[in-house]
């Protein structure tokens, strides 16, 4: 017997997801058309769920919901959700279990450990290390540098947990010029300062150079964190973790890798150049929302240390029913208390795609990338414009540059970013990349082909035909 609400409301999915493909990319809306027909006052009386879902999705589903998980998004860096994954993450919301602890979800515990022995098979790290299912790269990194906070304090005889951060020794954070906002909004967090850290320069591609990082630890006494990062969000360019691991060590400091994205390189067999050493840091931050392809939200924290990681996250109190022996209790391993059992999503991808799916899903954007830079330089001259790619595609990032006969080049690359955002065949976003205007085309999606990139390029280099005849109008 099926319940008509679920079985619409799934109907009502399958239909959307049927619309991907063909749908405007971006949004067609505006704030104030959406707020009319979503708002209102506060209904005093009830409403029926099947209207309450229907009369939802019709509101924001007329151009308020952007075809982020469709094949031609190509913003910010955003997957969409292979199948296995989305139909799980339906069930997690129907089980409803409050993943904190093992007592409140046995299932949802024992698949967060499997799921954890598979990545960190499928990563190359450390098969010891300790992993917390999060909300995302920012809690990923806020819990490896909480970790490593722990750690480098524990060293130098202090409890950071129980007596604070008043009266301990200072805590030296080093950072790359080009490390995400995340990493400065976790040092916030963590009472370490974000305009502390100590900034080592950058290469051209944006990766942390590594005589710098020797310079800025000569000067530098006591506890010490390095934050690197694997995946540049505009270049996609890996700092050289290995020998910032082995530098850093040396001077008894611990080492944390923002790899959101680009951790997921390592495990495509292509790519494994740029991960040589990886596995010596002390932590790793990555997510799989992004190039894993598992619904919102899903960030992986994982820690080589695994006494470090629980004393810096777990919470004990009396009443609570909390395992002993070998159960694990997740909120042992991340920020959150009670939360969803994001582990479910996670697992259903990896034992969908297996060890082989998750390598070529990976490959396959790192090639479109290259395919995507190559077919906007073939059709530049019949644009009437130069297209300069700023960044070496080394990954599933592309910055690109457009350039008119005549005019400045970044007025005109914004313009033709508006262009293609308004056009509706493809979406992406502008960004600057060393004082420069660029477009920023990130690939990260299960589902594109290179039709789908074969056909963005032709409409970036149609955009930028118009733009390049037509000047100011649009
Ligand atoms: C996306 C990203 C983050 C933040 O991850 P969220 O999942 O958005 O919290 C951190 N670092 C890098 C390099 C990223 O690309």
């Amino acid at each position: 017997m099926s319940d008509p609400l679920l079985s619409r409301t799934a109907a009502l999915a399958e239909q959307f997801l049927a619309s991907l493909r063909e749908r405007p990319v971006g949004a067609t809306a505006t704030r104030e058309g959406l707020a009319a027909r979503l708002g209102g006052a506060l209904p005093a009386h009830g409403q029926a769920p099947l209207e309450v879902v229907e009369g939802l999705a019709a509101a924001a589903q007329d151009g308020g919901i952007i075809a982020s998980a469709g094949p031609r998004y190509f913003g910010f860096v955003i997957g969409g959700s292979v199948p296995a994954a989305l139909a799980v993450d339906w069930l997690v919301s129907a089980w409803d279990q409050d993943a904190g602890l093992y007592a409140c979800g046995p299932a949802a515990a024992v698949v967060e450990d499997v799921a954890a022995g598979w990545l960190l098979d499928l990563l190359g790290l450390p098969a010891s290390a300790s992993v917390g299912f999060v909300t995302g790269g920012q809690m990923a990194n806020f819990t490896g540098i909480a970790a490593g906070r722990h750690a480098v304090l524990a060293r130098a005889g202090y409890d950071v947990e129980e007596d604070g951060l008043r009266g301990a020794p200072p805590v030296h954070v080093v950072v790359g010029a080009e490390a995400h906002v995340t990493i400065l909004t976790s040092l916030r967090l963590l009472g370490l300062g974000s305009g502390r850290a100590v900034r080592v320069a950058a290469d051209a591609q944006g990766r942390m150079q590594v005589d710098a990082l020797r310079r800025a630890l000569a000067s530098l006494d006591g506890p010490t964190i390095v934050c690197a990062q694997a995946g540049n969000v505009n270049t996609g360019a890996f700092d050289p973790v290995g020998e910032i691991s082995d530098i850093a060590h040396e001077r008894g400091a611990w080492v944390h890798v923002d790899g959101a994205f680009g951790l997921w390189a390592a495990t495509a067999p292509a790519r494994a150049h740029l991960f040589r050493g990886v596995e010596r840091a002390d932590s790793w931050a990555t997510d799989g929302h992004k190039w894993l392809n598992v619904p919102y939200d899903s960030g992986i924290a994982i820690v080589r240390d695994h006494v470090a990681h629980k004393a810096a996250m777990t919470g004990r109190a009396a009443y609570l029913v909390q395992s002993d022996g070998a159960e694990r209790d997740p909120q042992d391993w991340t920020p959150e208390f009670s939360r969803r059992a994001r582990g479910f999503p996670v697992y259903a991808a990896l034992r969908s795609l297996g060890r082989e799916g998750v390598a070529a899903l990976v490959e396959r954007c790192c090639r479109l990338a290259t395919h995507m830079a190559d077919r906007l330089r073939a059709g530049a001259a019949g644009a009437g414009v130069e297209v300069c790619i700023l960044n070496e595609v080394v990954l599933n990032q592309v910055l690109v540059r457009l350039e008119p006969k005549s005019g400045d080049a970044g007025a005109f690359t914004r313009a033709v970013v508006g262009r293609v955002q308004r056009e509706g065949t493809c979406w992406m976003a502008g960004t600057r990349w060393h004082d420069l205007d660029a477009m920023r085309i990130s690939i990260s999606n299960w589902s594109t082909t290179e039709e789908d990139i074969d056909r963005s390029a032709r409409a970036i280099l149609a955009c930028a035909r118009a733009e390049a005849e037509g000047g100011g109008t649009r």
